[in-house]
């Protein structure tokens, strides 16, 4: 069975482009993922087919009105949760992917203008979701940003299903720094226990710069962990990392 996701939105093309290449694209044509692109304006019933109006109050801008919206979701009855994107929703994060990715599929609602007629959020969709605290002038990349995030982590999608499990996050670190050929570019050279060919070896590295970095650079993601265990910080040490502030203690 593929993992449904429906998307609505004023442009189309926009969302169809990105969603028909690489990872998406494949699985789309593969059968895991069935993604389905709703243009707004085909729901719209004035002769201009607009989708938005002045907001009530006065002010700068527009919003979109909710008819073409309640319709456009209502002719298709898209997989639920119906997301609108908003800066001012729930902040999108891998562990909300990872949840929708458990599902059978979601839907997303892209807003543009100055956003959407409130009685869409209350009375149409089930929640709303930001993607950090940005504003952007539509919900399309935000909603490309959570169809790619959530479909990498549906089952079947990437071929390698250790991928996801190593990545940045998947266990609360960010990931290990990657090297790949030549060994030496310009004289900088891999870490030598990366061409070693012992596994166990390579695993501790990683392991320890997975920590370090996430201490350099994330030390809320360590703290909400709960700090860091005695034998993390003896790997840390046996690395010549420093566990207060991750930074390498020989340079
Ligand atoms: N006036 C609004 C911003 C509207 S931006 C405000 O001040 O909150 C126009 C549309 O872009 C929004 O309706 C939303 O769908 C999308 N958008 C903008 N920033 C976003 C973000 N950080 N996350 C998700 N969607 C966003």
């Amino acid at each position: 069975m593929s993992f449904r996701i429906d998307v609505f939105t004023i442009f189309p093309d926009l969302v169809e482009a990105m969603a028909s290449a690489s990872v998406i694209g494949r699985s789309r044509s593969a059968g895991t993922l069935d993604v389905r692109v709703h243009d707004l304006r085909t729901a719209a019933t004035d002769r201009r087919r607009s989708t938005d109006d002045a907001p009530f109050g006065g002010g700068a801008g527009m919003v979109m009105t909710p008819q073409p919206l309640f319709d456009a979701v209502e002719a298709v009855d898209p997989p639920r949760p119906l997301f609108c994107l908003s800066p001012a929703g729930r902040r999108f994060d891998q562990a909300m992917a990872g949840e929708l990715a458990s599902s059978t599929g979601f839907s997303m609602l892209c807003g543009r203008y100055e956003g959407v007629d409130e009685r869409v959020c209350e009375h149409l969709v089930d929640g709303e979701v930001s993607i950090g605290d940005v504003v952007l002038s539509g919900g399309e990349a935000a909603a490309l940003v959570v169809m790619e995030a959530v479909a990498r982590c549906v089952p079947g999608v990437l071929s390698n299903e250790a991928s996801t499990a190593e990545e940045s996050f998947s266990d609360g670190l960010l990931e290990y720094p990657q090297y790949t050929r030549p060994a030496s570019f310009r004289g900088w050279s891999v870490p030598e226990v990366l061409l070693s060919g012992d596994h166990g070896r390579v695993a501790r590295w990683r392991r320890a710069h997975s920590l370090a970095r996430t201490i350099e650079r994330r030390p809320d993601l360590i703290e909400a962990r709960g700090g860091l265990s005695d034998e993390e910080r003896e790997l840390l040490a046996a690395h010549g990392l420093d566990p207060a502030t991750g930074e390498s203690r020989s340079s």
